[in-house]
């Protein structure tokens, strides 16, 4: 018999066929209120789930007394409880490695797009407002041979390395758990304690997970230590940083500009400050949004959950210990 799936995220018309080839697919559309009902009254027979962007929390997992395995479409894994699933040997896998080239470019538009002040000044010329050539007050910095500042040297801190070693000779710093060789080898990179490497970098970027430990990473003290030519980037998560300190720097320019993907209430609120500054470029968590890229984690998410639930090892296993075969 097949096992029941269900999908709380829309796939390509082949990766749905492949699916329902060997699994029963419930597919719920959004998650909207009515979504939710459907996928609370799924989850009493489902084995499999797969998708991204909801909070998984015992409360909704105790739902699904069946499930075997939860398949991310993401390589954050924030929004899980890890600790439950793995009590209950539901494996939990998720995407990385497919989405590393795609989300280092989304950080490098960031970089660029704060720098040259691009979004700003393209809305200018838009507005019909560009009636003399520009002068000092609408110049933007360099980015060539700026110093690349990185928290988080894994797979995306890497890529985002290598575009400005290479790309933009651009000295390349970093903060991570422990150094580097290889990468400092590669890149010509220097580790940096985390002061110092908000002291010293042109552009500070966050490239590390959302965790217990980096919840609230960034807050006033850190800004502080930012100069007035700073430029803030965030890729990683909203909740690595204190948003409310992070406008404050942005409002008295204690820093010059910010690049921000994510955010800590996403769809970011029509009411948010960040809306009504001039050196805020924001985009909507779009790291890993293209098409190429979207379809490459859909099928690693799905080969992940079927590998599980056919009782093999999912590659991309995140809580090995639930892992009982
Ligand atoms: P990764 O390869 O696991 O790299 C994360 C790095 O962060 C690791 O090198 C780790 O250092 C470092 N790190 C973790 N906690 C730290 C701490 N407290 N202090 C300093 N460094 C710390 O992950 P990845 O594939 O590069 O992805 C990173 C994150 O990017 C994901 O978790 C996700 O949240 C985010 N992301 C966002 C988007 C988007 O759409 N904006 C897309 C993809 C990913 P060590 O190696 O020394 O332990």
């Amino acid at each position: 018999m097949k096992k029941s799936v269900v999908l709380y995220k829309k796939l390509s018309a082949p990766l749905m066929a492949r699916l329902h080839e060997q699994a029963e697919v419930t597919l719920i559309e959004s998650l909207d209120e009515s979504g939710l009902a459907k996928l609370r009254e799924a989850l009493p027979a489902a084995r499999g789930l797969l998708g991204a962007s909801l909070r998984l929390d015992a409360k909704l997992l105790d739902l699904a007394p069946n499930l075997e395995a939860v398949a991310s479409v993401s390589v954050g894994v924030d929004n899980y409880d890890i600790d439950y699933l793995t009590q209950r040997g539901i494996l939990l896998s998720n995407t990385p490695d497919v989405l590393t080239e795609t989300t280092a470019d989304t950080g490098f538009a960031l970089i660029l797009a704060t720098a040259r002040r691009v979004v700003e000044l393209a809305n200018m010329v838009r507005a019909g407002n560009w009636n003399q050539n520009i002068g000092p007050l609408h110049f933007g910095s360099d980015v060539h041979g700026k110093t690349l500042g990185i928290i988080g040297m894994g797979r995306i801190g890497e890529a985002l390395a290598q575009r400005g070693h290479f790309g933009f000779g651009m000295p390349v710093i970093y903060h991570s758990h422990s150094p580097k060789p290889a990468v400092e080898q590669r890149f010509n990179a220097e580790y940096r304690s985390l002061p110092d490497l908000l002291q010293q970098a042109d552009f500070v970027c966050l490239t590390l997970p959302l965790t217990a430990e980096t919840e609230g990473l960034i807050g006033a003290e850190e800004f502080a230590l930012m100069g007035p030519e700073t430029i803030f980037i965030n890729i990683s998560r909203g909740k690595v940083v204190d948003e409310p300190a992070l406008i404050e720097a942005l409002q008295q320019r204690t820093i010059r500009a910010a690049g921000l993907d994510v955010f800590v209430r996403e769809p970011l609120g029509h009411d948010s400050s960040l809306l009504r500054l001039n050196n805020v470029v924001a985009t909507p968590h779009i790291g890993s949004a293209t098409h190429e890229t979207r379809e490459a984690m859909a099928t690693c998410a799905v080969d992940n959950l079927l590998a599980a639930l056919a009782g093999e090892k999912p590659k991309n296993l995140v809580n090995p210990t639930a892992w009982k075969h």
